[in-house]
């Protein structure tokens, strides 16, 4: 499990998100960080 500092003190998640908000979120986070597993998160909120 490795943090993307960097990408996390640049994109924080909004306080209220939408759940378009989200998934722009998660689907960056995906891509550039592994310390929570968004790709997973993501099959479910686009479930939704
Ligand atoms: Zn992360």
């Amino acid at each position: 499990m490795a943090i993307n500092k960097q990408w996390h003190l640049e994109n924080k998640m909004p306080k209220n998100p939408t759940l378009e908000q989200k998934i722009k979120w998660h689907t960056g986070h995906a891509k550039n960080c592994t310390c929570r597993d968004s790709k997973e998160h993501l099959k479910k909120l686009k479930l939704k």
